[in-house]
């Protein structure tokens, strides 16, 4: 056995190997060790190998998907090694004989199909990238959906594409993994390294022409040579991992760039988009908006919020399915409460197509067939309805016959495993019901059996019993052995075994039910099997006809949801054309809003008006206003409602206007971003570039506090010298930030740039926020009291008035030398701190030695760790 457990292993260096042993999966050596830490299972140890002990561990399997889940989330790879005949057979050949196993499947982040280890409302793509020296493309796939994508790129533009789909899996060749790995770990994506022969585009044409059964893969659109080397990688793994098993892929769809907006991986964190800062979906614009009632409608949401369209005909179509939703109100609830029945028919079909569904993913199909039908009805006459759900409708009605197969084949709630058996209903099958009669009487007949022999023996506590080694057996008490051994009982009844209290006989006759018993439950089960396969296969014909089931509900329950939010929240359908206007009329965070509403604040409205081709020609707003105003609030609020439009959703807001965006661009100064741990001024500065470099005259930017990682002269020339060349150069929509008082100035000088601010009221030297946005600029930066507010000790805030005082009252009589008033200040009043007590413990004042040494300013997030731990030491 650990000769062939070692053959196997050595096929999958990279991946643990559950190798089946009955009813567990057992791991050996360096995998065990790992497992059993990573599941925190115990070690054991089995026989010795060169010497050494073997190490083992093991989890049962029918518990092995919550061990896998736990496994893949840590990053592992399992290969599943199952057993390929019954012990029986291999004892058969010989008593020395291993039983047959094999890998059946290699388990891997970007695989997955089980229920259990995906989230229902999140899609999971597998992504391959290719670089070739003319060119780069990435090709991506839901294999738990079927959909199949590609795209040429640039490889610069890999990153912003990686935050846009967030695939699970990428698979790139062994000689690009190196200069990607950081790539993957900044996204949290788990790189798969393949050999060149993957890659090879000859043997991809050969592989996808074959997989979809075409002469040539024209029929799908012209490829570049790279876009076909990524997808024949993408299939290959494909066969490799699930083991020549290929989902169910649709034909290729490739994707243009210049279909969707394009929106980098800072902007995507900075707006949070489909994931909070936390890395969650709480707290995101996503989760902010999701009222869909199926898995099928979720992933919709999420493909929609992370690729707002750019074609103002989708946008339209999309808010014309909205709009009847929303003024269909009696419709729409109705068909809510349909779709809420509809179970996840994607998952479900793609499982079929693997040959690892069960009886629940052939309900899973009846379900949504039964649920579409009634969609169906409810809807009536398709005529009165916007064009996107018309063409959805279209995909309720046309599979009536399987939908009347699998109803009078399936019962209402089937077991989980088709080897159960129990889940073909009666009547279906006449055969079936016929051995299922036998199986069952049979039962009812032993017990018959046991009161006759109970009666003909005298011995009223005589049982028939079943276990696996015996079969059927009598069992009586040792205190009535003797009777049955001797004569006349002897004769009929055949000892078989004694244990230490009972004895056990059988007869020819119990034999003989015995036989007809099991020949029934056997064949009962085989039958169920055979009929499985068969629904399996009508359902896998549907397939193309359920796949645009699924889409037409998920589109349904999108404009549903949408209209639901927008009626409750007071949204708004936007007006989407081609001018350049950013025009929003008390527009609000829907996030924000959100978790006010939670606390009972009301949230302030705000609008923004940046038309550049209007009579002001206002293309940028320069934000001042103090620190916790709502300057950061009222920039995204921006973004997001121009986002959500394009998406093609009301948005939160009493009217708006948007020109048609291609780029979003959000940038925060550094400060905000300690959390990512980088060298925070040079990721600043490279990403603004990046924007500067690239934004058209379609874009729209966010910039907040841009400039404010660095000491201050250097950080307004850098926010100055950016703001120009949004407005000389890019021509772009932004909305701009900053504590810069001076950069007020700039409104002068560019005919398209103009102030606005958040206004503070000031109360009895506190500031009251009234996060209000009006055109001007602030007058001063209430930073002073924004520090009294943070708890700054009432000592420094005054002190900080006063210095204040003076540097105001020297701007206001000409503004000489600030070295001379600083000079002239008098000398800081507070009482001086109190002299440490003297019976510190010198640990402490070690600590306090170390303290003072530290600056916190100059510190990176990793040296400010170190602090840390020398702390802890001290301490
Ligand atoms: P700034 O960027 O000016 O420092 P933020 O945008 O971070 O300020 O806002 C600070 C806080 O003020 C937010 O956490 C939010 O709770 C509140 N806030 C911001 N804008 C509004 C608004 N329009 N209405 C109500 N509360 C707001």
């Amino acid at each position: 056995m650990m000769a062939q457990y070692l053959e196997i292993k050595e096929q999958y260096p990279h991946a643990l190997l559950f190798y089946r042993m009955g009813d567990f999966y057992e791991m050996f050596f360096k995998d065990a060790e790992e497992a059993a830490q990573a599941l925190d299972i115990a070690l054991t140890k089995r026989g010795k190998h060169l010497g050494e002990d073997i190490a083992m561990c093991g989890v049962p399997v029918h518990s092995a998907e919550n061990y896998l889940l736990t496994l893949i989330r840590k990053g592992f790879r399992v290969a599943v090694c199952e057993q390929m005949e019954d012990p029986a057979e291999a004892k058969k050949r010989g008593s020395k004989s291993v039983v047959r196993r094999d890998v059946v499947r290699l388990v891997t982040p970007g695989t997955l199909t089980e229920d259990s280890l995906l989230e229902a409302r999140r899609h999971n793509f597998l992504a391959a990238y290719a670089e070739m020296r003319d060119g780069a493309a990435l090709a991506w796939v839901d294999i738990s959906t079927g959909a199949f994508h590609v795209m040429p790129l640039a490889a610069v533009k890999l990153g912003p594409e990686l935050a846009r789909l967030t695939p699970s899996e990428l698979l790139v060749s062994e000689a690009d993994e190196p200069g990607l790995r950081a790539l993957g770990e900044d996204f949290g994506i788990s790189l798969t390294p393949l050999a060149r022969a993957s890659y090879d585009t000859a043997s991809a044409t050969k592989r996808l022409t074959e997989l979809f059964r075409v002469g040539t893969l024209d029929s799908y659109g012209q490829f570049t040579r790279p876009e076909v080397s990524a997808m024949g990688a993408l299939v290959d793994y494909l066969e490799i991992t699930q083991k020549g098993k290929l989902p169910l892929l649709r034909p290729p769809v490739r994707e243009a760039m210049e279909g969707t907006v394009q929106i980098d991986a800072a902007t995507r964190r900075n707006l949070e988009i489909t994931h909070a800062m936390t890395g969650g979906r709480a707290g995101s614009l996503l989760q902010a908006i999701d009222r869909t009632v199926t898995p099928l409608g979720a992933r919709l949401l999420e493909r929609r919020v992370a690729s707002p369209s750019r074609s103002l005909t989708v946008i339209t179509e999309r808010l014309d399915a909205v709009d009847y939703a929303h003024s269909n109100t009696r419709t729409a609830a109705d068909l809510r409460a349909l779709l809420r029945k509809v179970p996840d028919l994607d998952r479900a079909l793609s499982r079929l197509s693997l040959e690892r569904g069960g009886p629940r993913d052939l309900t899973a199909i009846r379900n949504a067939l039964s649920q579409a039908e009634q969609l169906a009805a409810r809807l009536g006459n398709a005529s009165s309805l916007p064009q996107l759900l018309a063409k959805s409708a279209h995909a309720f009605s046309g599979q009536e016959a399987l939908h009347a197969l699998l109803d009078v084949a399936l019962v209402a709630e089937p077991p989980l495993l088709a080897r159960d058996g129990g889940f073909i209903a009666k009547g279906f099958h006449e055969e079936l019901d016929e051995v299922r009669r036998l199986r069952d009487e049979g039962r009812g007949v032993v017990a018959a059996m046991q009161g006759r022999y109970a009666e003909e023996t005298g011995i009223n506590s005589l049982k028939i019993k079943h276990n696996n080694v015996l079969g059927y057996f009598i069992e009586v008490t040792a205190t009535h052995g003797d009777k049955m051994l001797s004569p006349p009982l002897s004769e009929r009844f055949k000892h078989r075994q004694t244990t230490a209290n009972q004895l056990r006989f059988t007869t020819p006759e119990l034999s003989d039910l015995e036989t007809r018993i099991l020949n029934a439950a056997g064949q009962a089960q085989g039958i169920e099997q055979q009929l499985f396969a068969q629904l399996r296969e009508k359902v896998l014909e549907a397939a193309p006809a359920l796949t645009q089931l699924s889409q037409a509900l998920a589109e349904f329950d999108l404009a549903t949801g949408l209209a639901d939010l927008s009626r409750s929240d007071n949204w708004v359908r936007p007006k989407v054309d081609m001018s350049r206007s950013l025009r929003i009329d008390a527009g609000r965070h829907p996030v924000v809003e959100q978790a006010l509403r939670r606390e009972g604040a009301p949230f302030i409205a705000n609008d923004c008006a940046l038309m550049p081709d209007g009579p002001h020609s206002a293309a940028i707003w320069l934000l001042t206003g103090p620190n916790m105003a709502g300057k950061s609030t009222f920039l995204r609020q921006n973004a997001l409602i121009a986002l959500l439009a394009q998406m093609g959703s009301h948005v939160p807001a009493d009217g708006a206007h948007i020109g048609l965006v291609s780029q979003i661009f959000s940038r925060v100064g550094a400060s905000d971003d300690l959390a990512r741990g980088r060298s925070t001024f040079m990721v600043e500065m490279v990403e603004t570039a990046a924007i500067l470099n690239q934004a058209d005259d379609r874009a729209l930017v966010i910039l907040d506090e841009i400039g404010r990682g660095t000491a201050t002269y250097d950080g307004l020339s850098i926010a100055w010298a950016t703001l120009e060349h949004l407005h000389e150069t890019n021509r772009a929509r932004a909305l701009f930030a900053t504590h810069y008082h001076e950069m007020t100035q700039l409104s002068k000088r560019l005919s398209g740039v103009e102030n606005a601010t958040v206004s503070v009221r000031e109360h009895e030297g506190e500031v009251i926020f009234l996060h209000e946005v009006r055109m001007g600029a602030a007058d001063r930066s209430y930073g002073v009291q924004v520090a009294k507010l943070a708890g700054l000790p009432d000592s420094v805030v005054a002190r900080a008035r006063e210095v204040l005082a003076s540097l105001e009252d020297n701007a206001r009589k000409g503004g000489g030398n600030p070295r001379a008033v600083i000079d002239d200040l008098p000398l800081f009043a507070a009482a001086p701190p109190p002299p440490p007590a003297p019976n510190i413990p010198p640990q402490m004042l070690a600590v306090s030695e170390l303290l003072s040494e530290v600056h916190p300013d100059d510190l990176s997030p990793r040296e400010a760790l170190e602090v840390l731990y020398r702390l802890k030491e001290a301490a």
